[in-house]
Parts: C-alpha cells; sequence; structure tokens
C-alpha cells in the first residue's frame, strides 16, 4: 500500500490489491494484465545500453533478470502478503532453494520443522548439507525442541503452518520472537493458507515462500513460486535468480495473476467445503479420526482461529483397515482426483503413507503421526454433496 495521493490505489483493502495491484498499462488500452513473452529487451542507443548493464539506469536487459509481467505478480503478491518486495521463482522448491542459497552460507545452521514438504526435506538434508549447512529437524509442535535445537550458528528457521496432511498449527509469533532472540530469520512456507488467510510477515516472520503451483494458481495449471520479505533480502534473492537461473516465466506469471484476482474468494470456499466435510466425516462409523483445525476438538483449533482467517481446504480422516482399508476407499471413490496434487478446483485424494510421506522409515511415521490407515482429501470447489458422495463410495467399498 502506499499513500501517494496520486495513486487509485493509495490506502486501498487487499481484496481490491488482489484484483488491481501490480499493474502496468502498456499504452494499448487493454483492460486485462498484458504478457511480455519476450527474453529480451531492445535500447533506444548504445549509452542507454550501457547504462542498463551497468544499473544506473533502471530498466529491463533480460528476461532472467527480470520481466514486466513477472513484475506484476510479485508487486501483487507483496501487497497481498504485506512484503517489501518479492521475487518470482520457477517453482515452489526453486523459491526455497533461492533464499536458502541467498541468505546461507557454509557453516550456518539451520532448524526446520519436521512436518514440512517432503522435497524440502531432501532440500535441506541433502543437497544445502552438501555445501556445509548444516540442519536440525524437530516436531512443528515441539517448542522446547526447537529452543533446544538452538547453535550459536543458527541462521535460520524453517517452518510450514498448517502442516500436511494433519493440520497441525504452530504459533507463527512465537516462534518469530525465537528466531529474533537468536539472531535468526523466519522462513515460513505459506503455500497451505495463502495471504488471503494467513499473513505471516504481519505475525513476526521474516520471509514467506510460497508453491505457486497450488492456491495462487487455483486451476493446477502452471508451476512457479515466490519468496517475499523485506527489500534487503529480497535483493539479495534476486541476485541470485539472476546469476544461476530459476526465474518465473512471463507466461506463468500471467496465470498466477489471474489466480490472484479470485484467490479470497477460493479459500473461503475452499475452507466452506472443507469444514463441511469434515464434520460429515466426524459422522461416518468407519472414520476413526478427523484431522481439521477447523474442528473445535483439534487441539490447534483455537490457535488457528486466532492466527488464520479460515481453516483452509485440506483434511485427512483415519480409517480402520490400514493401508489396505485406506487404498480400497481411495479405489471406491470415482470422482475425486487420485494426485498428491492440491489446491486446486478439483478435489484430490491421496494415501499419504505410500505416497507424500513414502521416504519416511515405518518408524518416523509412526512419531509423525502418519498412520497406515490415513488419507488426505484436499477440498476443492464441486458441491460439497457430490464430493460426500464420492466418498461414500468410498465408504460402500470398504465395508463390501
Ligand atoms: C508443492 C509444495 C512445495 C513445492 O512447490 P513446487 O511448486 O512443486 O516446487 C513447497 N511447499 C509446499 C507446502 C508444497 O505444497
Amino acid at each position: 500500500m502506499t499513500d501517494d495521493k496520486d495513486d487509485p490505489l493509495a490506502g486501498a483493502h487487499i481484496d481490491t490489491l488482489a484484483i488491481r495491484g501490480g499493474i502496468h498499462r502498456t499504452g494499448e488500452g487493454e483492460h486485462a494484465e498484458p504478457i511480455f513473452l519476450t527474453s529480451s529487451y531492445v535500447f533506444d542507443d548504445a549509452a542507454q545500453a550501457a547504462a542498463r548493464f551497468s544499473g544506473d539506469e533502471p530498466g529491463n536487459v533480460y528476461s532472467r533478470y527480470t520481466n514486466p509481467t513477472v513484475r506484476s505478480f510479485e508487486e501483487r503478491m507483496a501487497a497481498l502478503e504485506g512484503a517489501e518486495a518479492a521475487v518470482g521463482t520457477a517453482s515452489g522448491m526453486a523459491a526455497i532453494l533461492s533464499v536458502a542459497m541467498a541468505l546461507l552460507k557454509s557453516g550456518d545452521h539451520v532448524i526446520c520443522s519436521r512436518d514440512v514438504f517432503g522435497t524440502t526435506v531432501n532440500l535441506f538434508g541433502k543437497y544445502l548439507a552438501k555445501f556445509g549447512i548444516e540442519v536440525s529437524f524437530v516436531p512443528l509442535l515441539d517448542t522446547q525442541g526447537w529452543r533446544d535445537a538452538l547453535r550459536p550458528t543458527t541462521a535460520m528457521l524453517f517452518l510450514e503452518t498448517p502442516s500436511n496432511p494433519l493440520c497441525e498449527v504452530a504459533d507463527i509469533a512465537a516462534l518469530a520472537q525465537l528466531a529474533r532472540d537468536s539472531g535468526a530469520l523466519l522462513v515460513v512456507d505459506n503455500c497451505f493458507c495463502t495471504p488471503a488467510l494467513q499473513r505471516p510477515l504481519e505475525l513476526g516472520a521474516d520471509i514467506v515462500v510460497h508453491s505457486a503451483t497450488k492456491y495462487l494458481d487455483g486451476q493446477g495449471r502452471c508451476v512457479g513460486g515466490v519468496a517475499l520479505g523485506e527489500a534487503r533480502h529480497m535483493d539479495e534473492v534476486q541476485t541470485f535468480l539472476r546469476t544461476c537461473g530459476p526465474t518465473m516465466s512471463a507466461f506463468n506469471a500471467w496465470v498466477f495473476l489471474k489466480g490472484l484476482e479470485t484467490l479470497r474468494l477460493r479459500m473461503e470456499a475452499h475452507s466452506a467445503n472443507a469444514l463441511a466435510l469434515a464434520r460429515w466425516l466426524r459422522e461416518q462409523p468407519l472414520v476413526e479420526q478427523v484431522y481439521y483445525s477447523g474442528l473445535e476438538d483439534h487441539p490447534g483449533h483455537a490457535l488457528a482461529a486466532r492466527q488464520q482467517r479460515a481453516f483452509g481446504g485440506v483434511l485427512s480422516f483415519r480409517l480402520g483397515g490400514g493401508q489396505p482399508g485406506a487404498w480400497r476407499f481411495i479405489d471406491g471413490t470415482r470422482m475425486l482426483s487420485l494426485t498428491a496434487n492440491l489446491g486446486d478446483a478439483k478435489s484430490t485424494i491421496v494415501h499419504p503413507a505410500t505416497t507424500t510421506h513414502s521416504r519416511l522409515s515405518p518408524a518416523q511415521r509412526e512419531q509423525s503421526g502418519i498412520a497406515d490407515g490415513l488419507v488426505r482429501v484436499a477440498v476443492g470447489l464441486e458441491d460439497v454433496e457430490d464430493i460426500k458422495a464420492d466418498l461414500a463410495r468410498g465408504f460402500d467399498a470398504l465395508s463390501a
């Protein structure tokens, strides 16, 4: 937001910025945001080329550095997250990698929630470790564990809340305080809530990362990511990107810009459908436990109600009968998409123990509460009665 009197968006609300933020008109009178599908840019004269290359004159040089459509997406995202700056990336993993490469160095230590996206665990545990960055994994809700893991070299705390697939809710403000007290940066992967439901920077986080592939797109079309935070940090991330290359494509940025226009409405509808489904699932005799922070008896309910605007679209539930039962249930459904993706208008269903969490040993899965009978649904925007009807087919298959 800006207080510039000439800016028609000065003081505008977030819902307006999601639709009108970051637009730069070309002069052709276009209404929708233009896509700049160009790899490079031309200069007026040799002196301008020299000034652009030296950085003396701001402006576009090459789309690995900057692209106007990507910039529009970055400005709109920054407005939504309340960030000073944003950097679009080729994927969610590219956002996390770029933040780590730009802001960590050999000898630094990272504390990472055990309950983050599996590939994030591999990135820290396998690749960054090769370059002398040490990582400790702690259970998301183990406040003392975070404290005990601190070292003088701890430079970053990394977490995701709510967690996948059990909807555990971490206290962002408390962990931000811990990070501040120990001189480390708190990085929050805000993929599951999006800024429509949760704004970690307002709660004291230093950096937010997203997989734009999920709810920011919202219709399962493009892969992308974004990092957000103070300009001094994002300048470093941007420099890493222009040097190493995992930049966002202009076309994908355009798709994400259009996705952001409906983000708030979609997130509220995903959340309403998920809550209705969670309440219905709890009544089903074959369901042992439902994990959704919108249910009043979920341990994270009060914190989620405070920290989030709604409870999000992802829930999971445990069936008796272990893995064979869960598979029979999933194979009994016919409308839901069997895929590990989420954040789509189409509801998806997956068996975490043998897909998203299969890299964990049985003991680790047990520790993390990923039971063999657990099923995750990323609730889409179909009529919730039809989602229930499809899950009812799963229950029929289970009791047959
Ligand atoms: C999907 C996902 C990622 C990785 O994003 P990509 O766009 O697939 O690279 C990171 N974090 C979370 C929470 C995710 O769901």
